[in-house]
């Protein structure tokens, strides 16, 4: 037997403890402060892209399992070169994805999230921090004008949010009306699975993001039973075809229970007819979610507050502060507008171990009683801390900005020759494509076959050019398919974004398409 280590040295602190000196600790502050100020002070000057490869990023990072300390020199010069092999969210000529810049003030917060690193699962073990997040809840159901008392969480991201609301919507509506009778009323299939009598079904809009499927799927409903509605000549749901499919299912003995609309899609920032759809849904007792994760936030731009009228009818609503609020990610939300059908759409689950034994109800609370996760990182901090230092008003108005610059986008797209709309920019969402001017002309033809051979040449060249663009790193837009089109798509949730970087921007694709 081996001998048994010491653990503690002459001076009664432990010999493996992870504490540092005062001095190291300065030292490892200052070259993070460093960093991290360098960082916001050039990101606008820097490439938005070095363009990289995965055999090149294994070559730079590759290396054994460190056994010993790294010199903090080699550490910090290595940090450095994963900041050069990213791409910039934070640079004003970044369009891609729905990607926003971090502010000091949320980066700042996540550090300190860090190194209080309170777990958030419920009150008892968080306390101050589970008031915090509640009040930010009700900061941002404030913001997109939702109901006053709402409930909600914050989640790592939409996707997350989304999985949440399709998980209370199913037990809520389809269990609720199966109910045990589900069982009785099942019969075995001749493949010997148990079937239920009437299956349950979600609506979305053929423009709705991939994670409502996705939720779909992990919540057992299978690939028919997520009816997919056309949208119409403005990527918006159809209502009528929306309500011909619902019709159609009950008469099918089909069980709908929950639509789900975009509130801003992520192809083209269209905002579903929302309130023709909550009306639809009350109708029909169905669950009513608004997939917000883009488009939410806008509604605290005044000019866009009508395009929003029926979101407060939500039973919920997933937002993405990551996106549109600025907030480093990760950091989604959603809110609901009945916090005892959520947490009875979650009851039966509760362990031994997770038993609360508060007295009061504030005191009892438990976010794990109303979602996925227990594990929860304080990512309310860093809301709270952004809306503290800017005020509500400073990020109002960058999203106005922001939706301002989209508009800017489009008309300078529509003044071009060599450029065509491809969608109408309902929030900062721009979708578009370089199109030579003679090319133009002749895409005039009648003639179909003709038509079709010349769209799918300006499809192959406008992908062309978003690779040579994405490559050249001096701006950075990324792709939709709109109706077999393919589009170049900015995306403006940037506040360093100015007209000027939208003109740059439109030469360089330009310069790119002359090339090809
Ligand atoms: C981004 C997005 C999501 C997914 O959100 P994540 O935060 O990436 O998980 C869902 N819906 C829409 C409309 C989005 O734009």
């Amino acid at each position: 037997m081996s001998e048994a280590r010491d653990t503690e040295g002459d001076d009664g602190v432990r010999a493996s403890s992870l504490d540092i000196t005062d001095e190291a600790f300065g030292e490892l502050a200052a070259r993070a402060v460093e960093l991290v100020s360098d960082y916001f002070r050039g990101v606008s000057a820097s490439p938005v892209l070095t363009h990289t490869s995965a055999s090149e990023l294994a070559a730079r990072f590759d290396a054994p399992l460190p056994g010993a300390p790294d010199a903090l020199d080699a550490l910090f010069a290595d940090c450095r070169r994963i900041f050069e092999g990213s791409r910039h969210s934070g640079h004003p000529r970044f369009f891609g994805y729905v990607a926003s810049p971090a502010t000091p003030a949320g980066a700042f917060a996540d550090l300190i999230a860090s190194a209080l690193n309170q777990n958030v699962p419920a009150w008892r073990s968080s306390p101050a921090a589970t008031h915090v997040e509640k009040t930010v809840i009700g900061w941002l159901a404030q913001l997109v004008n939702y109901t006053e008392g709402a409930g909600g969480l914050l989640t790592s991201g939409g996707s997350m949010a989304n999985l949440n609301a399709l998980y209370v919507a199913h037990r809520t509506k389809a269990r609720a009306a199966q109910g045990d009778a589900a069982a009785g009323a099942s019969d075995v299939s001749q493949k010997g699975l148990w079937r239920v009598a009437r299956p349950a079904t979600v609506y979305v809009s053929d423009q709705a993001h991939m994670s409502i499927a996705k939720a779909a799927d992990i919540l057992g409903f299978g690939r028919e039973q997520v009816r997919v509605v056309a949208s119409d000549e403005n990527y918006r749901m159809d209502v009528r075809a929306l309500r011909e499919r619902i019709e159609g299912d009950v008469r099918d003995n089909f069980q709908p229970c929950c639509v789900v609309a975009s509130a801003g899609t992520v192809n083209t920032g269209a905002v579903d007819p929302l309130a023709e759809i909550a009306s639809l849904a009350r109708e029909h007792d169905l669950w009513f979610h608004v997939d917000g994760a883009y488009g939410a936030l806008a509604a605290t731009d005044a000019s866009k507050r009508a395009l929003f009228a029926g979101l407060d009818a939500a039973d919920s609503v997933a937002l993405d502060p990551h996106k549109w609020l600025y907030t480093p990610v990760d950091c989604g939300c959603l809110l609901y507008r009945d916090a005892a059908r959520v947490r009875a759409a979650w009851a039966g689950s509760e362990a031994d171990y997770i038993k609360i034994f508060e007295e009061t109800e504030e005191e009892s609370f438990a976010f794990f009683d109303y979602g996925v996760e227990l594990s929860r990182r304080f990512r309310a901090l860093k809301i709270w801390m952004l809306l503290r230092y800017y005020g509500a008003q400073a990020i109002a108005d960058a999203i106005t900005d922001d939706n301002a610059l989209a508009a800017y986008f489009a008309a300078r797209v529509e003044a071009a020759e060599d450029f065509e709309l491809l969608a109408p920019v309902e929030l900062s969402i721009c979708c578009f494509r370089y199109v030579p001017p003679q090319m133009r002309r002749q895409l005039a033809t009648t003639d179909e076959a003709e038509r079709a051979r010349l769209e799918a040449e300006v499809n192959e060249l406008n992908e062309r050019i978003l690779r040579a663009v994405q490559h050249g790193g001096r701006a950075y837009v990324s792709n939709a398919l709109l109706r077999g089109r393919f589009a170049l798509r900015a995306c403006i949730v940037n506040f360093r974004t100015t007209r000027r970087d939208i003109d740059e921007t439109l030469d360089i694709i330009r310069e790119a398409g002359r090339e090809l």
